[in-house]
């Protein structure tokens, strides 16, 4: 088991290994940069088949915050932290008051959250330990669930999208695959809906199907047919990796633009979409709307809803930059989508870096 030597390390600043035996508590928390300021990022609770596999989803996970953080400018560094365990069973308010002690002993070099397999009253319990935390949805600033800007910010990603491909952003009459209708698949299909697109729709989740066919007049498509439905985008908001050499050839839409977290299975995928003509929206600029907003209750700021999903439109302005320079470059969205993050981190560490106010 190694840090250093793994694939996933990128010099990330710090690795935290946590126990507490008291409360069975084995946690790792990595923050990867706090060149623009606090890591930022969630903490998932998750039984790992070893601990190389835990070593490396919270170094890859923490990557993904900076780049994303980064991306949305909101004066956030990137850090995340993985509980070992099965959150259904293992999970204990004791449990969780033990992370929250080693949160705290990080002074705000990291700033938590919720993520898979974490609640809101999870994080409560942290909050007893640490003001380093947020996603709280009592006191002052509280954001409440994230779920709305963050769809918010995929439907603004897809307006950029079809602007870039048609000249328009106009949703009358355009065909968007939605794939997964939870949180945030569900706040999607509601604001597409209101746009006037048409929905296709697929989940595992007989009832989550129901009510946006209910409610958005969604047509219902089989959990496999969703990626080959004849439309103008797919919109992946359920797993990661779903854009990878089996489902590529089967893309009709020429836009993907969706939630889900780490939808290329690789990172080459980003060029295989490039060459089929498929205009991708990298995942984590256009699902930064949670953290954008959650950013003002890191900041202690309180916002209305209204002003909130204002900040998120940011998205749009950032999506055509990207488009623009990889059409330019003839290189994919993805890989220019990485290079603007990684930038923005190196200009902000030339300019002195983020330091704890003492
Ligand atoms: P969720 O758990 O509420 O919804 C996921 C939905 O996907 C569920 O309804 C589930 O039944 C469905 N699903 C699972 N497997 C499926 C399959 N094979 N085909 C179709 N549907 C399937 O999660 P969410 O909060 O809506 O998040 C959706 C995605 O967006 C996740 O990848 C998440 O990591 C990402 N994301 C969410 C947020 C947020 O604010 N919630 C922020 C950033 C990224």
């Amino acid at each position: 088991m190694s840090v250093f030597s793994s694939e996933s390390f990128d010099n990330h600043e710090q690795v935290l290994f946590c126990s507490d035996k008291d409360t069975g508590l084995k946690a790792i928390i990595a923050v990867h940069s706090t060149a623009i300021g606090p890591g930022a990022g969630g903490c998932r609770m998750w039984q790992y088949a070893s601990e190389e596999d835990a070593i490396s989803d919270v170094l890859r996970l923490s990557r993904g915050m900076s780049y994303k953080n980064a991306l949305a400018n909101v004066g956030l560094g990137g850090a995340k932290a993985i509980i070992m365990g099965d959150s259904k069973s293992q999970k204990t308010p004791e449990l969780m008051k033990a992370f929250g002690r080693y949160v705290d002993s990080l002074s705000g070099r990291y700033i938590t959250a919720e993520d898979v397999g974490m609640s809101v009253k999870d994080m409560e319990h942290v909050a007893t330990q640490t003001r380093w935390v947020a996603g709280l949805v009592r006191g002052n600033a509280a954001s409440g669930d994230p779920s709305p800007f963050t769809a918010h910010g995929v439907f603004c990603g897809i307006r950029a999208s079809l602007r870039y491909l048609n000249g328009s952003d106009d949703l009358k009459g355009i065909r968007v695959a939605v794939q997964g209708l939870g949180n945030v698949g569900y706040n999607l299909c509601r604001e597409l809906h209101q746009a006037g697109a048409e929905l296709m729709v697929s989940d595992i989740h007989a009832v989550h199907v129901e009510r946006v066919v209910k409610k958005f007049g969604a047509t219902v498509v089989a959990v496999d047919a969703i990626i080959g439905q004849e439309v103008d985008v797919f919109a992946p908001c359920a797993l990661g990796a779903v854009i990878n050499d089996e489902t590529i050839p089967q893309l009709k839409a020429k836009i993907v633009a969706g939630a889900a977290n780490n939808q290329l299975a690789e990172a080459r995928h980003g060029e295989a979409l490039r060459e089929r003509g498929v205009l991708y929206a990298p995942d984590y600029l256009i699902n930064a709307g949670g953290i954008i907003n959650v950013a003002n209750e890191i900041k202690g700021v309180p916002v209305t809803v209204e002003a909130g999903m204002a900040a998120v439109e940011v998205v749009y302005s950032t999506l055509l930059e990207i488009y623009a320079t990889a059409e330019q470059e003839g290189r994919p969205t993805s890989e220019i989508a990485d290079e603007m993050a990684k930038a923005r981190i190196e200009a902000a560490k030339a300019a002195g870096g983020w330091h704890i106010a003492a």
